[in-house]
């Protein structure tokens, strides 16, 4: 191909390519080298009832700890992972680590809360989720319900029927499935009619100006519609400020998660800031760091 084609174009394109290659597989050297090294940790967020502020789950998000200290944010490594396949891997290990955190949660009494995971598009093609989250759920001695799992819209646009099939099943074992990122995707409306889901994540994107912006609100005001029609519970994603917090209790919003409540923290401190239970008294504002 582009050798045949000789000359400048040679010294133009394979050099250019074989950088970008050269970087990719690099730092699929990393993440690999990382992940047998077990280098990657977890951060959890509250998602908070809007009612009265109490924790119903933590959200695990995944941080990669750089020597300086910092971390490299998910969304710069989990889309190589996906690309090299390295993602199954490390779903496991965050799947084993949030059964875990969920068995923790259920010894020092706060078994009402459960632990939510992200799962990839390949963690759902490439192996069986139902299955491994049954195993570890027996492994762990979990309460049904204990784990969740969110999803892209686009983990049912890769293969539908499969992804269907995976889905009735988590909901037989009780684990509740939310819509991740909810209204960024190309096909929010077709299958809500009958894709087994619990939960609509709604994007940030749309939560971010709610209160300020009579689009964002109308759009917001109709999704929130929308998914209660249909059974499911709405999560408002990113709420960072106290006016969206309130047109969001205002307008129906069924739970919520954000800066103005909770940060992404080491267990340790997340667990620290749970506050009381469900009907257990109003919490959460007082924390808003
Ligand atoms: P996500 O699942 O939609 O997670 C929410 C993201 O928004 C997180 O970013 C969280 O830190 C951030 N966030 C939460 N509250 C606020 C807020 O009030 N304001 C703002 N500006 N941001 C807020 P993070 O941790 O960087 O994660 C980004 C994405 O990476 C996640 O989006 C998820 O799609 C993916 N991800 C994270 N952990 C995993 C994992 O274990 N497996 C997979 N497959 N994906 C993961
Ligand atoms: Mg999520
Ligand atoms: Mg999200
Ligand atoms: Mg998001």
């Amino acid at each position: 191909h582009l050798v045949e084609r000789g000359g400048t174009e040679v010294a133009r394109y394979v050099p250019a390519m074989s950088e970008e290659v050269g970087q990719r597989l690099a730092m699929t050297a990393r993440l690999r080298r990382a992940i047998e090294r077990h280098e990657f940790r977890l951060h959890f967020q509250p998602i908070r009832q809007l009612r009265d502020s109490a924790a119903v789950a933590i959200e695990c998000l995944l941080r990669w700890p750089q020597p300086d200290g910092g971390f490299v944010p998910p969304l710069s490594f989990i889309p190589l992972c996906e690309r090299s396949g390295l993602i199954v891997e490390l779903g496991r290990w965050v799947l084993r680590e949030a059964a875990a955190t969920a068995a923790r949660l259920a010894a020092e009494g706060r078994g009402d809360i459960a632990v939510a995971v992200n799962v990839s598009a390949g963690q759902f093609d490439r192996r069986d989720l139902a299955g491994e989250i049954e195993r570890l759920a027996d492994e762990f001695a979990l309460r049904r319900g204990a784990l969740h799992v969110e999803l892209t819209e686009s983990v049912l646009l890769e293969r539908p029927e499969q992804a269907m099939d995976t889905l009735r099943r988590l909901q037989r074992q009780g684990v509740r499935v939310a819509l991740d990122d909810f209204g960024t995707g190309y096909s929010s409306m077709s299958y809500l009619n009958d894709l087994p889901v619990d939960t609509l994540k709604l994007d940030r994107m749309f939560v971010a100006r709610v209160d300020v912006d009579a689009r964002s609100a109308a759009i917001c005001r109709a999704l929130i519609a929308l998914g209660h029609s249909v059974g499911l519970t709405i999560v408002a994603e990113g709420v960072e400020h106290e006016g969206q917090h309130r047109w969001l209790r205002e307008n129906g919003c069924d739970q919520a998660q954000g800066f103005l409540f909770d940060r992404p923290r080491p267990f340790e401190e997340t667990f620290a800031a749970l506050g009381a239970g469900r009907g257990q008294g109003r919490i959460g504002d007082a924390q808003g760091r």
